[in-house]
């Protein structure tokens, strides 16, 4: 299954419509002006990585940074989060809008 293009873009949309666009790990929001390909741009994050496993489910994906994706690399949704003392929110679904 190829990751790219129009497949992403649903998904993206999919994500912002389920969980809003409060960044995962940063817990900063993600202006959706900002291209994809900025680090600050929304990018969909896998709570299972797809390497280990994880599927495209809309149940797997939240959104993120893209900095904060590439940063995360291969540690455990929430590294970021607990080392900077912020609640565990992120496996919930937030509010839209
Ligand atoms: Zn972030």
């Amino acid at each position: 299954m190829r990751w790219g293009g129009r497949r992403v873009a649903r998904l993206r949309a999919q994500v912002v419509a389920v969980y809003g666009t409060r960044c995962v790990h940063c817990g900063e929001l993600i202006d959706l002006t900002v291209p994809s390909t900025s680090p600050m741009g929304l990018s969909v994050e896998h709570l299972q990585p797809r390497s280990q496993g994880g599927t495209d489910d809309i149940t797997n994906l939240r959104p993120s940074h893209l900095h904060c994706n590439t940063a995360r690399q291969a540690r455990p949704i929430g590294a970021i989060r607990r080392a900077e003392g912020r609640p565990d929110w992120a496996t919930r679904p937030g509010r839209a809008g």
